[in-house]
Parts: C-alpha cells; structure tokens; sequence
C-alpha cells in the first residue's frame, strides 16, 4: 500500500437498533475521519464519531434521487485518496445485498485497504425481533435469503420458483413489499400451499417496528389494507406460527414508543438505559448542560466558605450536581472532607443520598417528600437556632429551604458550585421530531428542563413550543416540575406517585400500556 492513502472499513451496522451492531463496528466509527451512511443504517449510531468527523449521507432524500452505487464506489475511493480513514456504514451485513463487492473492487483497483466487518442482516435480527425463528427443528431446516427487488421477469430469471417453493425450508424475501402479490402468486403456483403463513416486518427491531400476519393467500390485501411500506422483511413459511408464543420484542411495555429525555448529558444515561430496557427509544435532548462557575466572585465565595469546613453545623445536598461539583472544589482546594467533621448531612431526594453514599458518606436526614418543603419538615427537629448550614448547589436552585431556614434562625451560606448553561450544540435532528409528531413521550425530571426546553425551541424558531409540546404525552417527575410546566402552558398527563426516576418509568410504562390496550383492538393489522 501507498503512503498517504486512507483506508476503508465497509462496516455493516446491524438491522436498526444502534446497539445490534457489533464492537468491531463501533470501533470503526470512534475512529474514522468521515462517515458515508444511508437510510438503513441508525442515525443514532453517529453519536460515536469523534468530534469534527464529517458525515455524508447518501441515501434517499425526498427531494433528490439516491447516489448511484458507481458515484458511492467512486467517493470511498477519493475520500481514502485524500488520505482519510473511511468508514463506510451499511444496514445489516454489507455482503447481504449490500453491493460491497462493487465497493470493495474499486478500491482494490484502486490499491486502497479496506476491511469488511460483518454485521447482524436484517434478514435473520427482524424476524427475530417479530418472535420467529428463521429455522426450527420441526418446522423448517433451511432458509433461503432471496431478493424481491427485480422486476417480475428479472425475478423469474433470478429465482427458481420451483425450486424455492419446494425447499423444506423458510423463505425470506429482501426488498419485495412492492412485488408481494407477484412472489405469493409464484409460490402458490408452484405449488405451495395457499394457507401458508406470512409475516412482513417493517423497520424491525427500531421504534417503528410494525408486523402484519397473512396467508400466501390474503397477504397482499393485507399490505394494502394496511398502507404498508417499505422497508420489511418477509418471511414465508411455518416458522411463523411461533410468533404467537415467541413475541417478545412488541410485548414490552414501552415497544414503539420514543421517549424524549431533557436532563444535562451526563445525567441521561440511567434514564435512557431503563427506557431501552423496556424496549423503548430514548431520544435525549440535553437542554442543561452544568459547568464550574466563571464569575471570579462566585469562585472566591465557594473557596472562603470551603476553608471554614469547621463552622457548619449541617451541609445539605439538593442535587447530585451538587455533590459531584462539591467533592470536585474540595479535591482542587485540597481539602478534605473530615475537615467537615462537625457537620450532619442531609440530602434531598434519593439519587442525591445514592451520590454521598459512593462516597462514604451516609446521610443523617433524608427526607420522605422529596423536595425542599420535606427536608424542612424532617430537619425540624434535629435544627437548632444559632446553628449554621452550608449548601452547595447550582445557580438556578430555588430559595426556599435558605430563607426558610434562615426563617427558623439558622445561618445559610449558599454557595453555587456549578451553572447551568442551555447547550449550545444544537440538536436539530431531535427537534425536527419533535415537530414532525415523531416523539411519544416528553419527561421533565426538573423544573429548569421544562423552562430550557421551552427557550431552546424557541430560540430554534418555534413561537408557540407550547402547540408542538401539547401533542405529545407529557411526563414530569413530582408535584414541583408538572407546576412549571402547567404554568407554561403544557398538559401533563403522566406523573408518579414518588418524585423518583424509576416511578416516572413505571408510570410512563403503565400509560403505554394502557393505551396500547385500546389501540390494538383497533389495529388492523393483527
Ligand atoms: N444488507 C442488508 C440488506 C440490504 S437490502 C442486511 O443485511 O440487512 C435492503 C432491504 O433489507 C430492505 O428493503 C428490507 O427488505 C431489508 N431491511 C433492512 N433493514 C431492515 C429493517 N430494519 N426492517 C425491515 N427490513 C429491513
């Protein structure tokens, strides 16, 4: 190989859900210097980029043709000829109709490296993910992964109907929603039976994930019926009775349902990976990030009140922020945390106690409502006047556990270890589903994410966020946040009983679900 050349990797990621790919794939991605993607590949996958890798989509578009497979050959080879690392991103396997060997050839010819990294085909994962199994031992010991894509005399030249049609076997057809009444009409033809079972599933293993169940006879008014799109997978064959056991990708309490997370970054990934779990897709839109204080004398404050550690009677922690840029001061100030020795500690909420007890710290207060009003209640009675309290929290805390201490002759100091910011990298492929009614859920876990939500969308150009939010389900964590958010104009219509991250998921689950019992009767599909 040349110096100077790149490389390519021609990666195959996986049928939809980004975390079907596999971990060669995702390697490829952190390390490329461009990405070239298209429809079938996860957008969601091109959070592992590194920054200031491009990205070049050439799928379709709704106002422009798809590249041609000769100008997509031809861009992998001058991309890697400027010397950059390629990778190249297709859905499911890249060998699997995935023309890499016109890709490969060129840059072979062209004496560029390349790999190819195998990935999950659709044609196996989707029915997998619809409960059938491509094989089984009593019902199908072959399977055949045929193209529906030709037209109807390239298909009879390409497939040997007969042949097919006789395999003891499970047959799945790539790319044939727009010929399903051609294929099942060949098959019955040749001779298997018109009360054979077929599945199509469209989008699988993603949140549009849709399943329709036919015979070869009834399928293609069926698909019609239904408006059905492409792309899907269809499977022919015995192997599809068993969804009726074996369903359990569409059974999960969350399945087709996009749940929108406003929290910092940092702070999204539990409620994202619960979301996940229960087959859901978290679509996270950080509209708080936190950062150290730059004002100079919010700095100074923070150092003066950390040098006293002796003179605190109480230190009370309202937000995981807060423990997390407090232990960070302490560390650059050298101080350490017995200088506190004096101190009893309270938190509000448990995520807040979770975040001091990693630290070693167990909590003398914490309170049974989770808010500020609670801690005040439960404090009542260990607090004494003339004593005095240090809390560490962020710019936008509320006042009124500071005045009301002070109010119950405590001393507060009040120190803003952290600022919160609106973030700046701006998300506006998740706001555009939000517009477009692709979202299902919106959860507010505070009341500065419904206030910053409602500033970015309309510093993004929306007038009226209120009409696009008021559409979707709106999930807030407690009492205090579903208030901001009834102030500003949005219905709530999920809120748990406990202002905690795992009731909010049990509640947004529990409302899925019930709604879903009311539209699967209504669905024609089934
Ligand atoms: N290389 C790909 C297939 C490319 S051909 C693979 O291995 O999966 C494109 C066809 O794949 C589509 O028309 C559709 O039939 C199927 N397909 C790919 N991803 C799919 C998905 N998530 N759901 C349903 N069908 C899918």
């Amino acid at each position: 190989m040349e110096k100077g050349k790149g490389k390519v990797y021609l990666v195959g990621a996986g049928p939809g859900d980004p975390r079907l790919i596999t971990v060669r794939g995702q390697e490829c991605i952190r390390a490329c210097d461009v990405v070239v993607y298209d429809r079938l590949a996860s957008p969601r996958l091109l959070k592992f980029l590194k920054p200031g890798a491009e990205k070049v989509y050439v799928g379709k578009l709704p106002d422009r043709h798809t590249m041609k497979q000769e100008e997509i050959n031809q861009l992998l080879v001058d991309l890697a000829l400027q010397g950059k690392t390629v990778t190249r991103l297709k859905g499911g396997d890249p060998t699997v109709f995935g023309r890499v060997g016109e890709e490969a050839e060129l840059l072979y010819d062209n004496g560029i490296e390349f790999e190819i990294v195998p990935g999950i085909t659709s044609a196996i994962a989707v029915p997998a993910y619809a409960g059938i199994p491509v094989t089984h031992r009593d019902l199908a010991s072959s399977l055949s992964i045929i193209t529906g894509h030709e037209s109807p005399d390239k298909l009879d030249r390409s497939i040997h109907w007969d042949k097919v049609t006789n395999a003891t076997g499970t047959l799945i057809f790539l790319m044939g929603v727009a010929k399903i009444g051609y294929i099942a009409d060949q098959l019955i033809r040749h001779g298997k039976p018109p009360e054979t079972p077929v599945a199509l599933v469209r989008w699988g293993t993603r949140v549009e994930q849709r399943t329709i169940i036919g015979t070869l006879q009834t399928i293609e008014g069926i698909v019609a019926e239904a408006n059905f799109k492409p792309p899907a997978v269809i499977v022919v064959g015995e192997v599809v009775r068993q969804r009726e056991k074996l369903n359990w990708y569409e059974r999960k309490p969350l399945f087709a349902t996009r749940v929108m997370v406003t929290r910092a970054r940092a702070q999204s990934s539990d409620l994202s990976d619960r979301i996940e779990e229960l087959g859901g897709e978290p679509c996270e839109f950080p509209v708080i990030e936190t950062r150290e204080p730059a004002n100079p004398a919010v700095v100074g404050a923070i150092e003066t009140a950390l040098r006293n550690a002796d003179r605190y009677d109480w230190l009370i922690f309202t937000s995981v922020n807060g423990v997390e840029y407090f232990f960070g001061y302490l560390k650059k100030l050298g101080i350490d945390i017995r200088a506190f020795h004096k101190a009893r500690i309270a938190a509000v909420g448990p995520k807040t106690a979770e975040a001091l007890e990693r630290r070693g710290l167990l909590i003398d207060v914490l309170p049974v409502i989770f808010q500020a009003e609670g801690l005040l209640d439960s404090l009542s009675e260990s607090m004494k006047p003339g004593q005095c309290a240090l809390l560490p929290r962020g710019d936008l805390a509320r006042e009124v556990l500071p005045r009301q201490l002070e109010a119950r002759g405590l001393q507060a100091v009040e120190i803003d270890v952290y600022e919160t910011i609106i973030a700046e990298d701006q998300e506006e492929e998740t706001l555009k589903l939000l517009v477009d009614g692709k979202v299902d859920v919106i959860t507010f876990a505070s009341s500065s994410t419904v206030t910053n939500l409602l500033a970015v969308m309309r510093r993004m150009g929306i007038e009226e966020p209120q009409q696009v939010l008021n559409g979707i389900e709106i999930a807030c964590i407690g009492p205090l946040t579903a208030k901001t958010a009834v102030e500003a104009g949005l219905t709530v219509t999920i809120q748990p009983e406990d202002a905690t991250i795992d009731a909010l998921i049990d509640a947004i689950a529990t409302a899925r679900l019930t709604s879903r019992g009311i539209t699967a009767k209504e669905a024609p599909e089934e």
